[in-house]
């Protein structure tokens, strides 16, 4: 039988990237790990790891920290825009790849990866229309419509929506875009500036979880009601907070206020990524064999 043929993933976050061989069938051959440095450091890193591979891959999937331009149709498509990162406002990290290694790339966010990975592989295989939220250092999202990112002009900043803020909570919102935003008040360094730990300090029926959970069913109910996603995976590192994933859809029902409850209030309805922390990477490759249609 030949062999199925390899592909690179690489998923770049703000701390570190990760870098992967596998095949399309999410089979990892071979890892690497390195810090996210300078633009040119890393990507010099990156295509000596998938040069050093006896078999060249047949194509890249990248799934990149944004702002970045996902739009194939823009000119400056696989460019990051301007972004805290330094050095990487403007860089032309698909360009800089393509350059390189010489092979077809497939980029999407770090969040659409994700979400594309357990929609191929994970939580939310075979379901029509998905939603992928990452709650960590900050919090993203990505919609899967039919197995794959939905388009857009940019791509969704859902971590951005306004929540309703609880009265008595005057910590400071850490967005330095916006005041009562999701990401502000609920992804890690918010919870760690507000209590000086992290969640996972917390029981699930702890007040300090509660209020987290909270706000994270505020934004899961307005994605209910603009979308009406099927399914609602919660990942990331706060994401995976003992009791948290219960109380945000216990939070999100009661901010329904009972409408839209049907399906939404089944057990599952939000859940935990079954990739876990792989589904970036797996969903990277899984990227590039999409590009490339190969099965
Ligand atoms: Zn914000």
């Amino acid at each position: 039988m030949a062999e199925l043929p390899l592909f690179g993933g690489i998923e770049l976050g703000g701390t570190k990237v990760v870098a992967a061989i596998g095949r399309a069938d999410g089979t990892l051959l071979s890892s690497r790990t390195l810090p996210t440095t300078t633009p040119h450091h890393v990507i010099d890193q990156l295509i000596d790891y998938f040069q050093e591979h006896p078999v060249p891959i047949k194509g890249l999937g990248v799934g990149a920290f944004g702002p970045v331009v996902v739009d194939h149709s823009q000119p400056d498509y696989g460019c990051l825009l301007e972004t805290n990162k330094p050095g990487w406002s403007g860089f032309d990290l698909a360009g800089g790849l393509a350059e390189g290694l010489n092979v077809p790339i497939h980029l999407v966010t770090d969040v659409a990866a994700a979400g594309f990975g357990e929609a191929q592989f994970g939580a939310l295989r075979g379901v029509d229309l998905g939603v992928y939220l990452t709650i960590g250092t900050g919090i993203g999202g990505a919609i899967l419509h039919k197995g794959l990112p939905l388009p857009a002009m940019l791509h969704p900043e859902m971590g951005h929506l306004s929540l309703e803020r609880h009265p008595r909570d005057l910590a400071a919102s850490t967005c330095r875009f916006h005041s009562n935003c999701a990401e502000g008040l609920a992804a890690g360094p918010a919870i760690l500036a507000r209590f000086g730990k992290s969640l996972s300090a917390y029981a699930p029926d702890d007040e300090e979880l509660l209020l987290v959970a909270d706000y994270l069913g505020q934004l899961c109910a307005q994605l209910v009601l603009l979308l009406s996603p099927h399914k609602i995976v919660l990942g990331g590192g706060v994401g995976q907070t003992p009791g948290l994933i219960d109380a945000t859809q216990s939070a999100m029902l009661r901010r329904l206020g009972g409408y839209a409850s049907q399906g939404t209030s089944a057990k599952g309805y939000l859940c935990p990524p079954e990739l876990g922390q792989q589904a970036g990477i797996i969903g990277a490759l899984a990227c590039a064999n999409t590009l490339l249609g190969a099965h």
